[in-house]
């Protein structure tokens, strides 16, 4: 019991595509590229997460 789990995220990178295209992230609500080419509901932080736990599996 060494290393707790840090509680506090990281916050995403500022997304650098149209301001129409940013939204919240389905999960931590940071502003993300949300909408249109490339977008994604997930912000890169969240996505990283998802794909680490699916990898697990
Ligand atoms: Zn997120």
């Amino acid at each position: 019991m060494t290393s707790p789990a840090p509680s506090v995220r990281p916050a995403p990178p500022l997304p650098t595509c149209a301001p129409a295209q940013i939204g919240p992230c389905a999960h931590c609500r940071q502003p993300t590229h949300r909408y249109g080419h490339g977008g994604n509901p997930l912000c890169p932080v969240c996505l990283a997460e998802v794909e680490a736990a699916r990898a697990q599996k």
